[in-house]
């Protein structure tokens, strides 16, 4: 999984910032518009903590903040939220622009009018337009989000989504068609018309792919509230001791043919990649020393739990991997990568049904 740069915590909430984020700061410096990039930094990142905060409120889990140069992202366990809750944390984020923007706006129009204006004029801007862009029931902005919750209460999840994956389209296609129109009447120098015409590019994946994604997302969702993780389960690993030698380790998967190494330490499993065991194993001076230096910690859920469940723990965990319990033995593992590709088998025969 690709992450960020951590850089730090606020109301114990891990805040990251995308490697994207870190690109677009250096190109800025180099520019010199360093000031503007920190103000929407700020501004997004209260926008998010709208999210974050309104979630832990309801007791649903946040993992952390992620921001990306055009806006962020809170992530949140979503699976334990009814569509009330989700229409709740999805409206927190634009209100906290919204308000945002007003305050800004006023201090802008009744304070007097110094180098302090500007600087206003700007924030008023950037919120508004945070608010406002994230109103828009699209997915997969806020206002998609809010839209489907919405929607979900009557309609159930992949109806509801499937509805809001129509608005999208259409509020894209007026986008396109709006912006384009404009473009032609008034942009008259030809590097500008282009840049326009790239930035149109950009939302149209954004919003595009963003739509694609809830789509697919709900389709294995339906697919599996019905499955329990055990028909999926996969036996391909094997159990070690967490004093198991890498060494040890090493001539024991020369012998069995396995993908994953687990071992329990404590009440949390934790694996050891095929891959740091063939790069260790058979080296002198790593010889004697244990797996457990070398494994980390992956999701486990027991056997009868919801196959759904497990996939949103998955995501919420970034994790690609989970183990299985009963009691408290570890039975199997379930790999993100088969469940995916078993439902998108059946999302195609879906969707070539509509
Ligand atoms: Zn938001």
């Amino acid at each position: 999984m690709v992450s960020g740069i951590s850089i730090g915590k606020l109301f114990g909430i891990a805040i990251e910032l995308d490697w994207t984020f870190v690109l677009l700061l250096l190109i800025v410096l180099f520019f010199g518009y360093f000031t503007i990039v920190v103000i929407l930094f700020l501004m997004v990142l209260l926008h998010e903590l709208g999210h974050s905060l309104t979630s832990r409120h309801y007791k649903i889990k946040v993992k952390k903040i992620v921001l990306f140069p055009l806006g962020g992202a809170s992530i949140i366990d979503l699976d334990d939220a009814d569509p009330d809750t989700s229409l709740r944390i999805a409206l927190a984020g634009p209100l906290v622009s919204t308000a945002l923007a007003l305050v800004f706006g006023l201090m802008y129009l009744y304070l007097p009018s110094g180098a302090m204006g500007s600087a206003l004029e700007v924030l008023f801007l950037l919120n508004g337009l945070l608010a406002v862009s994230n109103f828009l029931p699209a997915f997969p902005l806020d206002g998609g989000r809010i839209l489907k919750s919405y929607l979900e209460k009557r309609n159930g999840q992949l109806v509801a989504t499937e509805r809001t994956v129509k608005v999208s389209k259409i509020i894209l296609a007026i986008y396109i068609v709006g912006s384009t129109i404009y473009e032609i009447l008034y942009i008259t120098d030809p590097g500008t018309f282009v840049l326009y015409m790239l930035w149109n590019v950009i939302i149209a994946i954004f919003i595009y792919g963003g739509a694609r994604a809830e789509l697919e997302m709900a389709y294995i969702s339906k697919y599996t509230e019905k499955l329990h993780v055990y028909s999926l389960l996969s036996k391909d690993f094997i159990q070690v001791k967490s004093s198991t030698t890498m060494g040890w380790l090493y001539r024991i998967l020369l012998r069995r043919g396995a993908r994953t190494v687990l071992f329990k330490d404590g009440k949390v499993v934790k694996m050891v990649s095929r891959i740091t065991v063939n790069g260790l194993g058979n080296k002198t001076g790593s010889l004697n020393l244990k797996v457990s230096q070398f494994a980390d910690e992956i999701p486990a859920i027991d056997y009868n739990a919801n196959l759904s469940k497990a996939i949103s723990r998955m995501r919420y965990e970034e994790s690609g991997i989970m183990a299985v319990t009963k009691g408290k033995k570890v039975i199997g593992i379930l790999l993100a990568d088969r469940i995916e590709a078993l439902a998108a088998l059946h999302m195609h025969h879906a969707l070539a049904k509509n």
